[in-house]
C-alpha cells in the first residue's frame, strides 16, 4: 500500500523544526521511519507534513558527562550498539540496542524515534527505566525534562506533547560493584519482545544494596517490579533469594497483554522466569 499524500520540510535546526511541528497542521516529526513509514503505508498514519529531523547535526551523537550518557535523539540503535562510551558506563542500554531488529533496523532506527513509538514490545524501554534517566523534550516554550519512570503513558502513547520533540536520552551509567542484565523472550518472526525483564544490580559487602528490575511486553508500558527489588535488597545474591525475589517479578503486572502468540498468562510466567535470569546474570556481573 502507498502512503497518503505529505508534504515534506528538513530543518536545519531544532528550532526551525519545533517552529515547523507547531505550525503545520497534523505534522509528524520523521527520524529513521522504521515504525512511522510502515504506519503510514498501512495507513494507521495519515500525516499531512513530514518534518524530517535527519539533517540536524546536534541531535547526534553520544557524550559522557559525570557518568552520565547523553545520547542526542537521533542517534542510531547501530551506533549506540557499537560505542565504546556506551559500552565502558553502561554495557546494558550497548547490549540491549544490539538486539533490535535486524543491522538494518539498527542502522536506520533511532533511540528518539524508538522511545516516542511507545511500542509495548520493543527492547529501549524497559532497559533504560531500570537503569534510570531522563528525556529532554523541546517545544515552543523551551526545553523541559520528563524522567524515565513519566515518559511512557499508555499503548503507544507518551508524556510528549505533540508539539515537543525529543532532543537528548540521558541514561545514568555505572561501574565496578554494579551489573546489568537483559533477559527476553523474542517473537521469532519479528524479533520484538513477547517479554523482556531489565535488571541493574548493586553488590556491596556480599548483599545486594540496590536492585532495579522492570518487566516489559506484558503490559502497555514497562512496569517496575517493585515487590521483587524489595525481597532481594539487603540479601546476598545467592540462588535462593534471587528465586524468591523473581517470583514476585509480576506482581506489579495486572490485565496483562495477550495476543495470538502469547496469553496474558503466558506472559505472566515469563516476566517470573526471564527476572530469575536477567537477576542472576546481573548480580553475578556486579561480583
Ligand atoms: C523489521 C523491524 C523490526 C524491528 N524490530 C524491533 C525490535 O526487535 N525491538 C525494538 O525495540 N524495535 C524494533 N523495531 C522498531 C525500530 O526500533 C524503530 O526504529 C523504532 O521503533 C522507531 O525509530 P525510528 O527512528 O525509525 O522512528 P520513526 O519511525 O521515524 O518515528 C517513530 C515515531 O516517533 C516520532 N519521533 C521520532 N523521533 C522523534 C523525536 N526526536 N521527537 C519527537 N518525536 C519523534 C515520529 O513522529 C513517529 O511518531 C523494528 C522495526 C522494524 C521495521
Amino acid at each position: 500500500m502507498f502512503a497518503a499524500n505529505f508534504d515534506y520540510y528538513r530543518p536545519a535546526t531544532v528550532a526551525e523544526a519545533v517552529q515547523l511541528l507547531s505550525t503545520k497542521e497534523n505534522a509528524k516529526i520523521l527520524a529513521g521511519g522504521h515504525s512511522l513509514i510502515p504506519a503510514m503505508k498501512y495507513r494507521l498514519a495519515q500525516p499531512s507534513a513530514l518534518i524530517d529531523i535527519g539533517r540536524i547535526p546536534e541531535l547526534s551523537g553520544i557524550r559522557v558527562e559525570g557518568g552520565k550518557l547523553r545520547i542526542g535523539a537521533m542517534t542510531t540503535h547501530a551506533a549506540i550498539a557499537a560505542s565504546a562510551d556506551v559500552k565502558a558506563h553502561c554495557p546494558l542500554l550497548a547490549e540491549a540496542a544490539d538486539k533490535i531488529g535486524d543491522q538494518m533496523v539498527r542502522n536506520r532506527g533511532t533511540i528518539g524515534g524508538a522511545i516516542v513509538h511507545a511500542d509495548p514490545a520493543a527492547d529501549y524501554p524497559p532497559n533504560l527505566l531500570a537503569l534510570g534517566g531522563s528525556v529532554t523534550a523541546v517545544g515552543p516554550n523551551g526545553s523541559r525534562t520528563i524522567d524515565f519512570a513519566g515518559f511512557w503513558t499508555d499503548l503507544f502513547t507518551t508524556a510528549l506533547a505533540p508539539n515537543e520533540i525529543v532532543t537528548e536520552v540521558t541514561v545514568n551509567g555505572y561501574g565496578k560493584g554494579t551489573g546489568g542484565a537483559y533477559a527476553d523472550l523474542q517473537h521469532p518472526a519479528s524479533g520484538y519482545i513477547v517479554v523482556g525483564a531489565s535488571a541493574v544490580v548493586t553488590v556491596a559487602n556480599g548483599v545486594c544494596s540496590k536492585v532495579s528490575l522492570v518487566i516489559g511486553g506484558a503490559t502497555p508500558n514497562p512496569v517496575r517490579a517493585s515487590a521483587a527489588e524489595a525481597a532481594l535488597t539487603g540479601k546476598a545474591p545467592t540462588a535462593e533469594n534471587i528465586a524468591a525475589a523473581a517470583a514476585l517479578a509480576a506482581n506489579g503486572i495486572s490485565n496483562p497483554i495477550g495476543d495470538s502468540f502469547a496469553s496474558g498468562d503466558y506472559r505472566v510466567h515469563l516476566a517470573k522466569v526471564l527476572a530469575k535470569r536477567a537477576l542472576t546474570q546481573a548480580a553475578a556481573r556486579a561480583q
